[in-house]
């Protein structure tokens, strides 16, 4: 799984005040317009800018290639239970074998037999291992998913997010998107 980064649309990195990514995945980036535009609403500060540069006959400016938000936005306690934070939370692999294709969603505990849908209960699934289920309980089909499932935190989120960094990362962006990762004991 990789977001396509067009390298022609001199992308800029959006840091939240914190100088941390407002997302890891997808990367929060603006376009050099909408950066351009942030700018000159004093919203941003440019920390990095692109050799590149945009050009009137009276004015030049380069392109920011990594800007701040002025303004700390607080990121959301619980993210939202959608299809894409699923897969986010199971790191885009089928629980039952793996798999990163034809993903959809299985309920370990059928629908039939009560099961909610639900963080709980509903957890990333390829298409062949969730149609061999089918109905069946997860002792029933031998079929027990990896990670049991649970409710993320943003953090969580953010965290597997890293894991997939787009196709396309400016030299500028590579001081802030992983000085904060943990790093590993020796
Ligand atoms: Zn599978």
């Amino acid at each position: 799984m990789t977001i396509a980064v067009s390298q022609d649309l001199s992308p800029a990195l959006v840091l939240n005040a914190d100088f941390r990514p407002l997302s890891y995945y997808p990367l929060s980036l603006w376009s050099w317009q909408d950066a351009i535009k942030a700018v000159f609403l004093d919203r941003v500060t440019i920390l990095a800018e692109y050799e590149r540069a945009v050009r009137s006959p009276t004015y030049s400016m380069r392109l920011p290639s990594v800007v701040c938000l002025k303004t700390y936005v607080k990121p959301a306690r619980n993210p939202a239970f959608t299809r894409f934070n699923v897969f986010l939370r199971d790191k885009f692999q089928c629980q039952y074998c793996g798999s990163p294709h034809e993903l959809t969603f299985d309920h370990v505990i059928p629908r039939s037999k009560g099961g909610l849908t639900t963080w709980e209960n509903v957890v990333a699934a390829c298409s062949p291992c969730n149609l061999k289920k089918g109905g069946l309980m997860p002792k029933q089909a031998g079929m027990i998913p990896t990670q049991t499932p649970y409710q993320p935190s943003v953090h969580d989120l953010h965290n597997n997010g890293r894991l997939f960094p787009p196709n396309y990362l400016h030299d500028s962006w590579l001081d802030y998107l992983y000085w904060d990762s943990e790093l590993d004991p020796e």
